[in-house]
């Protein structure tokens, strides 16, 4: 049962045996499917959509404020504080690059991180350092204390929860440690705030990003939301209209004189997505009135399930950071209970053809891969990928039930079709099913993706 409505949560995709079955979405860490309140959001706005911040009529002003009043609610959602700035970007991704063009200092990574909380650091002009996750979590977190002892750094720069093992850092912990040693923190929020709440102001931390297509409103907007002077001073992120007062040129060549604008006008150059922003907003309205412990609950239960059903299988293994470290709870750690995020491995199975199996022969859709975490499944062993299932506020117990009897008929043998790989993607060698989708689809695309999918 949905905690909330969703749209097409009742989507009919083919199988293999000629039927159809409901979609069963496990996926929803890559991307969450809209929330009704979203859609219904967006439709109502769009008759006045109009210009933002450049026009003088009536529905230029609607649309501005729109935009504006967008900006405050997506801040509140996350505890902005009062001299907190909210820049809306794309995607976690496009928050992370922006924050690094205005970090002005070291930056400290975990190698547990998504490429996203990685490789825009490598930008950063005093460099970044990288610190191995330990097999514990407190042994990571004392990594991290003599990182910071021995080195001066800006900003430490890290994952709410894992989005290969759901687990989540202790980020109140974190954020004392580094601000101890003078450093920020900077919470990668892409998989943490999909499933929990969480606050700048009650957490301390300094900046968080996050992705509007993992938070239920898949319109192309996201947020970085923190601390004002570094973002009011740094390097501007999208340079063009908007992101300036004034702008002169010499002779008409060279550009003499910039008067750029402070956050967070500087990073947002270009016409603003009002839609996205609008969309954003409504989601955080909608998940702001879930309550927290019902989200937890839902969650935690699922999880627990999940975990549970799987491990009882012969020859799969679930993925973990970091043993189970009951002891924190009773020396003073902060106990960080995991996401709905769990990833496993079924021996002698490659994750390309899990997936592809659960998919065609189940109606399940699971992720395969490395996840854009390959430092992290190097460091684990998992070079061949792993197979992730992924629990959102849509998840039912049948749905977790049909994954678990899904990889339990896999190890049984219990297998119609005949999967193959085909340019290093596992696919069924005939597959007869018929193309469904919406109007004017001509086929459907492989898995391969970009963040080493299938490999
Ligand atoms: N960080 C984490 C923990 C993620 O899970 C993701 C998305 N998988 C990202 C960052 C990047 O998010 P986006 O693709 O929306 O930029």
């Amino acid at each position: 049962m949905s905690l909330l409505p969703l749209v097409g949560s009742n989507t009919q995709v083919p199988l293999l045996d000629g039927t159809t079955r409901t979609y069963a979405n496990l996926d929803v860490a890559a991307s969450a499917p809209a929330l009704q309140s979203v859609a219904d959001r967006v439709a109502e706005v769009l008759p006045w959509y109009a210009s933002v911040h450049r026009g003088a009529g009536y529905l230029s002003q609607v649309s501005t404020a729109l935009y504006e009043q967008s900006r405050e609610q997506i801040g509140d959602y996350v505890g902005a504080r009062e001299d907190d700035v909210t820049v809306i970007t794309r995607n976690t991704t496009d928050s992370v690059n922006l924050l690094a063009g205005c970090v002005p200092g070291r930056v400290l990574v975990l190698d547990i991180e998504h490429h996203a909380n990685l490789l825009p650091w490598h930008r950063v002009a005093a460099g970044v350092s990288v610190v191995a996750g330990r097999d514990t979590l407190a042994g990571t977190i004392a990594a991290l204390a003599d990182e910071l002892a021995r080195e001066t750094y800006a900003l430490v720069a890290i994952t709410g929860a894992s989005n290969v093992t759901g687990e989540a850092v202790p980020v109140g912990e974190v954020v004392t440690l580094a601000h101890a040693h003078g450093a920020r923190v900077f919470v990668d929020g892409a998989q943490l705030l999909a499933h929990r709440h969480f606050s700048l102001a009650e957490s301390d931390a300094d900046y968080v990003a996050f992705s509007g297509h993992k938070l239920y409103a898949p319109y192309g907007a996201g947020a970085l939301v923190g601390r004002r002077d570094w973002l009011d001073v740094g390097t501007p992120y999208l340079a063009g209209g908007g992101a300036v007062d004034d702008a002169s040129h010499d002779s008409g060549i060279e550009l003499v004189e910039t008067s750029w604008q402070p956050a967070p006008a500087r990073h947002e150059g270009g016409s603003p997505n009002v839609i996205g922003a609008a969309a954003l907003a409504a989601a955080c309205t909608t998940l702001g009135g879930l309550a927290a412990a019902e989200l937890d609950r839902h969650e935690a239960s699922l999880r627990e399930r999940l975990v549970t059903g799987l491990t009882a299988l012969a020859g799969v293994e679930v993925v973990r950071l970091w043993a189970p470290e009951a002891e924190r709870k009773t020396t003073g750690g902060e106990p960080a209970e995991p996401v709905g995020v769990v990833t496993f491995t079924v021996a002698g199975i490659e994750p390309g053809r899990v997936a592809a199996y659960l998919s065609a022969e189940h109606g399940l859709g699971v992720r395969d891969g490395r996840f854009c975490a390959q430092p992290l499944l190097k460091r684990l062993g998992l070079t061949g990928g792993a197979v992730r299932a992924s629990i959102g506020i849509g998840t039912s117990v049948a749905d977790v039930d049909r994954l678990v009897a899904g990889v339990r008929s896999l190890v049984e043998g219990d297998v119609r079709g005949e999967y193959v790989l085909v340019d290093g993607v596992w696919t069924l060698a005939e597959d007869p099913r018929p193309l469904v989708g919406p109007a004017g689809l001509t086929r459907l695309a492989d898995t391969a993706g970009s963040c080493g999918a299938s490999v």
